[in-house]
């Protein structure tokens, strides 16, 4: 028996606490690896034993999580339900942990596994990396393009995805504008997966006349180091789009959505975030904050439109909110440099990590909040959805 974890791939992250070759019960404590921030949350890592025992092996691999009050959002661990995926298989979502309380209150969760198994992945959420966004364009059959726009701070190429805007059409003047971020905060995955779902769902109905900008990887250097990029140092993405901004990627982005907007009628920045870990009543929505009267009518008319289709079963009951949690850093977000710079509604959507009530959440359900998201927009600016919408896809 010689259990081992790999975490050198991108986005993986574990601090490894102890790996227990006990032939009666094997175990891997574990806990999220804040690298260098202040906040901790997303893991994923592989497991594997080259060498399980020939007979009499254990039938289970407990995988524990140590430290789970120092998460962000570590309030109720019977919400925290990861994901496993076995070599060769689909993703499944594990079932709420057992729970161990010391004495001292400290608390531990543990999920049983198959043991031994081929080499298996195990994370807060599905990934999302380079791999599964290729898929989805290979699934979009060409619809969309890859232009380089800048560099992270670490020297990675920053990119953006484009669509053709007057495709069939010769004289289309003022196209509806789109902008679509995902992953200022690297760990959250769930705004991927919608993501995944949007850019499938337009490339299929391919409207004429819009003009649909995209970053995938806005916090692109965490994304493959695997850091969760919530409030971490030098500066949060999300709190660094003032003038001058702080981050390099907010300095590239800042121009290419002036780029953007002078190439349509800006209409929508739609920014894609997960909300704390324990959170699961819903998909829910923050405005942007201290809008003109007619800019706020502008942002609660998108908010009204994506509650309607997300409702019943993907809404949180309360999907409107007002971001006035603390935050470490008082500069500006996304949604306030869209106000000044552009006078654009900005919409920030919140999809949780593990479940909606009793709805474990596996990628089919990101790609249709994400179907549901874009169909919403598609009949807004008057383009109908063709009625091959489904999809096969896992
Ligand atoms: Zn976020």
């Amino acid at each position: 028996m010689a259990i081992k974890v790999i975490d050198r791939f991108p986005g993986a992250n574990a601090r490894i606490l102890a790996v227990r070759d006990d032939a009666k019960a094997p175990e891997i404590v574990f806990t999220p690896y804040p690298r260098g921030g202040t906040e901790a949350l997303w893991f994923d890592f592989r497991v594997h034993d080259p060498s399980p025992p020939a007979a009499g092996a254990p039938e289970s691999l407990k995988l524990s999580l140590a430290f789970f009050e120092t998460l962000l959002g570590g309030s109720n661990p019977a919400a925290i339900r990861p994901v496993l995926r076995e070599r060769g298989k689909a993703w499944s979502r594990l079932k709420p942990p057992e729970v161990k309380t010391e004495p001292d209150g400290l608390q531990t969760l543990s999920w049983s596994v198959p043991y031994p198994v081929e080499p298996h992945e195990f994370a807060l959420c599905m990934p999302y990396t380079y791999d599964e966004l290729a898929t989805a364009l290979e699934h979009c059959k060409g619809y969309w393009t890859s232009s380089d726009i800048g560099l992270t701070q670490g020297g990675k190429v920053l990119q953006r995805l484009s669509n053709d805007i007057l495709k069939g059409c010769k004289a289309c003047p003022n196209p509806h504008g789109l902008y679509i971020l995902a992953r200022q905060h690297a760990g959250e995955t769930p705004g991927s997966w919608v993501l995944d779902g949007m850019l499938e769902a337009f490339s299929r109905a391919k409207p004429v006349n819009w003009c649909v900008w995209i970053v995938p990887f806005a916090n692109l250097d965490d994304v493959l180091s695997g850091a969760y990029g919530k409030d971490p140092f030098p500066h949060d993405l999300n709190r660094a789009w003032g003038d001058p901004p702080m981050r390099h990627e907010t300095l590239v982005m800042r121009h290419d959505i002036r780029r953007w907007a002078q190439r349509c009628k800006p209409e929508l920045v739609l920014d894609l975030h997960a909300p704390g870990a324990s959170e699961n009543d819903g998909v829910y929505a923050y405005s942007q904050k201290n809008g003109t009267p007619e800019s706020e009518k502008a942002n609660q008319a998108w908010l009204n439109l994506f509650a309607q289709a997300l409702a019943p079963d993907y809404a949180a009951e309360t999907f409107a909110r007002v971001a006035d949690y603390p935050s470490r850093w008082p500069q500006p977000w996304l949604g306030d440099f869209v106000r000044d710079a552009i006078g654009t509604a900005a919409v920030s959507l919140e999809t949780p990590y593990c479940a909606i009530r009793d709805t474990a959440l596996l990628q089919k359900h990101y790609r249709e909040i994400g179907q549901r998201l874009a169909r919403a927009i598609l009949t807004r600016w008057g383009r109908g959805w063709p009625a091959t919408s489904g999809t096969s896809r896992p």
